[in-house]
């Protein structure tokens, strides 16, 4: 029964496989029998062109699975099966090509075609390309037999002389064929030699290269280090430590199936680590753990292409019981799961992987000559797994120093960029750019919390750099650009929202960093996070205060796992520190700039920003206007009704200045009470219209004080650029000397420096 079924599923299989050399023996009988003619043809006889159509499907599969990737995933094999098939491919390809010349030369007019010469060229190129010689003589042989074919067919069409014809062309094809093998093929085996030797110290340059690159990244500057994304990394990480897994394994199996004489090896794996099984354990028999290939060497064609095994089979019973297993005397009725058709499998012999008490997967070995494994075989299966696991451990471990390392980069990296950031806006800006090197997200959101007020307010907002880039439509990219706008400046009140939450509990929300439920609000509970899947608000813990949260948003799901938490958690306790070292640098560069009595600008950042408006008007030759003032009598204020009422005036007087000056004005406090003001873009005529309204509006006020109220006037000197004085210094001295007039003159008035006599 097995020997039937293993009879039919090899000719099954067989059919798929030489599919093309069917094709091709079809077509030759074809044109044998005359079918094939250019008039037939033209004539849309159906089967001809049924014929075709079969025939140039079979040409593309041929052409792709020549084209295509290398079978990288598909379970290895050993010795010759392997070539066996590639010949069989390459046989069936060179057919497919002559044959198809052949189709067009019969289209074409027959043996006379003015296409003839494709066949030589062809045939020269067939043999050329080609790397074993019994292939190009199958590839000859094959295009004699159909010149012959197409001579007969052309006989039966009552074309003349076609017998002439085809023997000199036999004559030609034999002579292109001595000569390409003779000299061109030697000539591109020597080419082939160069051109391998030269890509494999090309591969090896660049492998050098790469683990050169491994360590120059750690001397990269620290703007481009901070750019290379966290899943980047991950991958190019993981990439290199899964294929050196792959060769190690590789290499043990292949020498287990050599030594121990075996038909197949197969390292198995359990699937989902997560779901790890302890020996012994009770597993419910309707969920057993589903087996990968994840290694094979083998000698058989059988094996399956696909790594997943649905059904354990003659496994199952290690699979519930971890423990060693051997079959003998099989004769083919129980074939391990790692095959997809009917194998002759006499013997098995299947050892599990366990990792301290975890069943990590099975090392399986199977032979078909009937020699039972003994129990040396055994224990060699055992060391072989056991070495299976301390390859992959080794590599794991050297994945997490690999990791270690990079986190460490990133977080010495973020820090550093961090450190620099001195106001408010670098901080913002350094966050996200840090925040991107370690973990995905469509948008980022720093809040401030105003304890006091129960308010948080949206500080800053930033999609990510790349949104465009990272496959998601045009409609997501927009409905995250709205989002963020829609949120940027917002305010609101603390509630059952997550950044409410994360502050209350100092501890990052949702613990998980999932987000399955688009209606727990994270920020304003209007503002519904839709698209959203994974969520994390970290709150920006600063000693005992809490100053606020950065959110991170991202489409995908499970986003954020438990490391990328734990280093977002440090960074956000690195963002808080600068956060407030930024609002100290800040006040601390404003109490150095104002004025502490009055909030104006100080003498000193005075001088600053005359010295810069001054600087653009020699450039732009745009006027500005100077207005000093001095208020009249206030010895006597402060002697009549005490200094505090004296200051009382003038923080009044400040107010009042500012309250009536534009934005881009320079209001300042020059000294003691003098005052002093700079209108940009204005004339002196206009200066002086706005000095009388300061003046009459001072002169209104009424202040008030213990002593009875009373009211104050001022006197105003008033200069203009460049009419009277190009220098910053003169200028002054020209207002001051306006000044002086007013108070030579009565006071409360206005003077400007071309009135002066
Ligand atoms: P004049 O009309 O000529 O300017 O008379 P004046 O009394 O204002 O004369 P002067 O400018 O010499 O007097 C300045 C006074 O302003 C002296 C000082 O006591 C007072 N003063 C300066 N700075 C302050 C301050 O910060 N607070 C108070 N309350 N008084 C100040
Ligand atoms: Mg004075
Ligand atoms: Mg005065």
């Amino acid at each position: 029964m097995t020997v039937l079924a293993r009879t039919f599923y090899r000719a099954r299989r067989q059919a798929t496989e030489w599919w093309g050399l069917i094709v091709v023996v079809a077509f030759a009988y074809l044109m044998a029998m005359g079918q094939f003619s250019a008039k037939r043809l033209w004539a849309g006889d159906l089967l001809v062109l049924t014929g075709l159509a079969i025939y140039a499907a079979t040409l593309g599969r041929a052409v792709m699975r020549e084209l295509g990737p290398v079978a990288g995933e598909a379970p290895r094999r050993r010795g010759g099966a392997r070539g066996a098939v590639e010949a069989a491919h390459e046989i069936e390809l060179g057919l497919l090509l002559v044959t198809g010349a052949y189709i067009l030369i019969v289209a074409t007019g027959g043996l006379g075609s003015f296409l003839y010469p494709l066949i030589y060229a062809l045939v020269s190129f067939l043999l050329i390309v080609n790397k074993r010689r019994w292939v190009a003589g199958i590839w000859l042989a094959a295009t004699c037999m159909l010149e012959v074919l197409v001579g007969y067919a052309s006989g039966r069409a009552g074309l003349e002389g076609h017998w002439g014809t085809v023997a000199i062309h036999l004559i030609y094809l034999m002579f292109f064929a001595a000569g390409n093998l003779l000299v061109l093929s030697s000539l591109a085996r020597r080419l082939r030699g160069q051109h391998a030797e030269s890509v494999s110290a090309e591969l090896a340059r660049v492998r050098q290269e790469a683990s050169d690159f491994r360590l120059i990244a750690s001397q990269l500057p620290l703007a481009s280090r901070a750019v290379r994304s966290r899943e980047e990394e991950e991958l190019r990480m993981a990439q290199g430590a899964v294929h050196a897994v792959h060769e190690q394994l590789f290499f043990t199996i292949d020498l287990l199936c050599v030594s121990l004489d075996l038909h197949t090896a197969a390292l198995l794996w359990v699937e989902n680590d997560d779901e790890e099984r302890r020996p012994g354990e009770r597993v419910d028999p309707r969920k057993t753990p589903r087996l990968v290939i994840k290694e094979m060497a083998t000698a058989s064609e059988m094996v399956r292409d696909n790594p997943m095994i649905e059904a354990p089979g003659v496994l199952a019973a290690v699979l519930r019981d971890p423990k060693p297993l051997r079959l003998k005397s099989l004769g083919g009725r129980r074939v391990p799961p790692y095959y997809q058709g009917p194998e002759a499998i006499t013997d098995l012999c299947a050892v599990p992987l366990t990792d301290g008490k975890v069943v990590r997967g099975f090392l399986c070995a199977d032979r078909i000559d009937d020699r039972p494994f003994t129990d040396q075989e055994q224990s060699a299966l055992d060391k072989a797994a056991s070495q299976c696991l301390r390859i992959i451990e080794q590599e794991r471990a050297f994945a997490a120093v690999e990791r270690g390392k990079y986190e460490q980069e990133q977080f010495y990296c973020a820090s550093e960029l961090l450190n620099q950031a001195l106001t408010l806006d670098d901080v913002y800006a350094k966050t996200f750019a840090a925040l991107s090197a370690m973990a995905p997200y469509e948008l980022a959101v720093i809040t401030r919390h105003d304890a006091g007020a129960g308010i948080h307010e949206v500080i800053a907002v930033r999609c990510h750099d790349q949104l465009d880039q990272q496959g998601l439509s045009e409609r997501d990219v927009k409905h995250w650009r709205a989002l963020a706008e829609h949120l940027d400046g917002g305010r609101f009140r603390d509630g059952a929202c997550l950044v409410s939450m994360a502050i209350k509990n100092r501890h990052h929300m949702p613990a998980t960093g999932d987000y399955p439920d688009t209606s727990v609000a994270v920020f304003d509970p209007k503002a519904k996070l839709d698209k959203a899947r994974s969520v994390l608000v970290l709150p920006l813990v600063r000693g005992e205060q809490v100053l606020g949260t950065v959110t991170l948003v991202s489409s995908r799901a499970k986003a954020y796992p438990p490391a990328a938490r734990e280093m977002l958690r440090v960074i956000s306790h690195q963002v808080g520190v600068s956060l407030q070292n930024a609002r100290m640098y800040q006040s601390m560069e404003q109490r150095a700039t104002t004025d502490g009595l009055t909030g104006l600008t100080n003498h000193r950042a005075f001088q600053e920003r005359l010295e810069h408006l001054h600087a653009l008007a020699e450039r732009t030759g745009q006027k500005f206007s100077i207005i000093l003032t001095d208020i009249d009598h206030f010895k006597s204020v402060n002697d009549t009704y005490g200094h505090p009422v004296g200051d009382a005036v003038l923080k009044r007087v400040a107010a009042i200045f500012t309250q009536h000056a534009r934005k881009v004005d320079i209001v300042a406090r020059y000294g003691g009470e003098e005052f002093v003001l700079v209108l940009p873009d204005t004339d002196g005529e206009g200066a002086a219209v706005f000095a009388n309204r300061l003046r009459e509006e001072i002169a209104a006020q009424t202040m008030t004080s213990d002593n009875g109220s009373f009211s104050v006037t001022l006197s105003l000197g008033v200069a203009e650029y460049p009419g009277d004085g190009l220098e910053r210094h003169a200028l002054i001295e020209r207002a001051d000397q306006a000044l002086y007039y007013c108070k030579e003159h009565g006071r409360n008035r206005v003077t400007k420096v071309c009135d002066l006599p």
